[in-house]
């Protein structure tokens, strides 16, 4: 049997060109994109305003969405943490945090991961694959349509972070597609300077970025201001090592646009990395390679079996202060949804019945 084409990963050009196919004008594929993308419909029988025999043909060859979700989690500060399932059965996370003047969502790039972070519980189930451009907006359409309701327009702006499961410039081409496609006004709107992308240190993908005009803005996970403890902490680096990292980081430094951000993560994890002679060593690496870029400090969010505990409020401002005391502007970034195990290192397809949180099973969730 032929395979169904998957619409939500097609430009709307594309499915213009798609519905051509079918012997359908082209204002119908205009429709079917704007009810994927912009009215975030899941499948071809709401789209009412299509013919019947249209949409029964539609279900023959084409599929409206792909993604469904297995359960979700509800933290006692807002945020929601989504375990999807693609269509052949590979775990998708996805993290939706409401602010007081936008939302954010935190989707996964990738089932599983390759890079073996220690700190992360992702690197625990390896590659499974890599997510298709749909994939990655499906995540998007879900957290949308669970927060607020199917089509309803959200009363905030939407922020994307790449920061769930998976390494990003490890899946560049569908990442910047499913980035295009949510750009687009018809549809998500959601443009890359509202998108924030964060790598582990995949150097010739950040030298591809430097050179892409639309893009998001880039975070660069460092954890470690030294190839020693890097290489511990982050073992991509023994492949990319700092020196050539920060190389690569000082090109597309001299590419950022006004008003483009550029950041490097530091996750705190105590005893670890997180001494004053670890302040000074990050601070004096980055000085060396000249680098104007700002440090968001991220104390470690626990996650058993990994051996880390988070550094304590003392030693964080203490690590701060000596980075700024040496011109490097530094930022503690506040954990969310700790307790649904939905923050920064924790998404690991666990599915658990947790205490402090409210678990919602897919019935009743709008997919
Ligand atoms: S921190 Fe990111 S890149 Fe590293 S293992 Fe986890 S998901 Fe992969």
């Amino acid at each position: 049997m032929k395979q169904r084409v998957e619409l939500t990963w097609l430009s709307q050009a594309e499915v213009v060109s798609f519905v051509d196919g079918l012997g359908e004008p082209a204002y119908r594929g205009r429709q079917i994109f704007a009810a994927l993308q912009h009215r975030r419909l899941r499948s071809f029988d709401q789209m009412t305003d299509l013919p019947k025999e249209f949409r029964a043909r539609l279900n023959e060859v084409a599929r409206a969405s792909s993604l469904k979700i297995e359960s979700h989690y509800i933290s006692s500060d807002g945020t929601r943490r989504y375990l999807m399932k693609t269509h052949d059965g590979l775990p998708v996370e996805t993290v939706y945090i409401p602010e007081e003047h936008r939302d954010t969502i935190c989707f996964s790039s990738q089932s599983g991961c390759p890079l073996q972070c220690t700190f992360c519980l992702t690197a625990q189930l390896g590659l499974l694959r890599s997510l298709t451009s749909g994939e990655i907006i499906e995540q998007v359409l879900i957290a949308l349509n669970d927060a607020y309701g199917v089509g309803v327009r959200p009363p905030r702006g939407t922020n994307l972070v790449g920061m769930g499961a998976g390494e990003p410039f490890l899946n560049f081409d569908a990442l910047l597609n499913a980035l295009r496609i949510m750009a687009d006004p018809s549809g998500l709107y959601i443009v890359p300077n509202r998108v924030t992308i964060s790598t582990a240190g995949i150097v010739p993908r950040i030298l591809d970025l430097a050179n892409v005009p639309d893009r998001p803005h880039l975070a660069i996970s460092l954890a470690a201001p030294t190839d020693e403890l890097r290489n511990e902490l982050v073992p991509i680096n023994k492949r990319w090592p700092l020196e050539e990292l920060l190389k690569a980081c000082k090109v597309f430094e001299q590419t950022l646009k006004p008003g483009e951000r550029f950041t490097f993560e530091y996750v705190m994890l105590a005893g670890v990395n997180d001494s004053e002679q670890h302040a000074r060593q990050l601070a004096n690496l980055l000085n060396r390679h000249g680098l104007k870029t700002k440090v968001n400090l991220i104390p470690h969010n626990p996650a058993e079996p990994l051996p880390y505990q988070p550094s304590t409020d003392e030693t964080v401002a203490r690590f701060k202060s000596i980075l700024e005391s040496k011109g490097v502007h530094t930022y503690v970034r506040r954990p969310r949804g700790r307790d649904i195990f939905a923050a920064c290192g924790q998404l690991a397809a666990r599915q658990e019945t947790l205490n402090t949180c409210k678990e919602i099973t897919s019935a009743g969730v709008p997919n």
